[in-house]
């Protein structure tokens, strides 16, 4: 099965979420768990959940990817920000799971000069606090650009998470071509080495998801600029070897390229497009 599908707003609510993926020729979205850049979550509606529900099982919904908020720093240093983050990873896994969304994914955290040992120390610790082996979703890490002191900007760092969890059967990675690119992986030149990198350092039955966007900026700058698929320094060809690539067949594609809904509608459209070219 072919799943692919853009981030799309809730704040209309989750039916309007997925009547728009409908609408635009998706069967999966992505969306944010709670406020992205401050930290309220609203409390769902009973009606609105079951009729989202229904619509995603009548159009065979692949997996749905929740996004943790930005704001949500597990390796921060000031007491406040840690202690938010904790509450927020804690409380995001527990109302995802409640929806039944498969999969949560979110920016490992920056260490903000307090080092990178030390950053992943306290996302480990986070982890085991919120994690109770429980719940069905699986919690993705997200692969980074390497902007400031963003942790989880090599494959060895994710590993390293993922084994230090106590829980870590409930782990992921999604990865994001645009950030993997700009942090120096050569997705255009050497697809084939990437993929084996990655299933030698974390395993390939890691991956579930992949954040597909391609890149305003050039390769190795390690900043995070998503730019429209086969409009950026990735470019097309790059992204139809990722489409063919039989080791990445079936793994959901989320589109955070920078359109709205009608501009993602064209987007899938081509990007299905490439595919039945073949
Ligand atoms: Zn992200």
């Amino acid at each position: 099965m072919f799943y692919i599908g853009p981030h799309i707003s809730i704040a209309k609510g989750f039916k309007k979420a997925a009547e728009t993926a409908v609408d635009i020729d998706a069967n999966t979205f992505q969306f944010f768990s709670r406020n992205p850049r401050g930290g309220n979550a609203k409390k769902f509606d009973e009606k609105d959940i079951s009729e989202f529900q229904k619509i995603r099982k009548e159009h065979n919904f692949g997996p749905i990817l929740a996004h943790a908020p930005y704001t949500m720093n597990l390796a921060g240093v000031k007491d406040e920000v840690y202690e938010f983050a904790n509450i927020v990873i804690k409380k995001d896994i527990e109302r995802m799971d409640s929806l039944g969304i498969e999969y949560m994914c979110f920016h490992p955290g920056s260490h903000v000069g307090s080092g990178v040992e030390a950053g992943i120390e306290k996302i480990v610790k986070a982890l085991n606090l919120a994690l109770t082996g429980e719940e069905n979703i699986t919690i993705l890490l997200e692969t980074m650009a390497g902007k400031g002191t963003e942790i989880g900007t090599c494959f060895e760092q994710i590993k390293e998470i993922i084994d230090r969890v106590e829980r870590n059967e409930k782990l992921g990675v999604c990865l994001d071509t645009c950030h993997i690119f700009s942090a120096g992986y050569d997705i255009v030149n050497d697809l084939d080495g990437v993929i084996d990198e990655f299933d030698r350092v974390i395993g390939l039955d890691r991956l579930k998801t992949i954040h597909f966007n391609d890149s305003m900026m050039p390769f190795g700058s390690k900043k995070d600029r998503h730019a429209p698929i086969g409009e950026g320094e990735i470019g097309i060809d790059a992204f139809i070897n990722i489409l063919e690539h039989p080791k990445l067949k079936g793994i959901p594609l989320f589109l955070e390229t920078p359109f709205d809904d009608e501009g993602h509608k064209s987007e899938i459209k081509m990007i299905k497009g490439l595919i039945e070219a073949k």
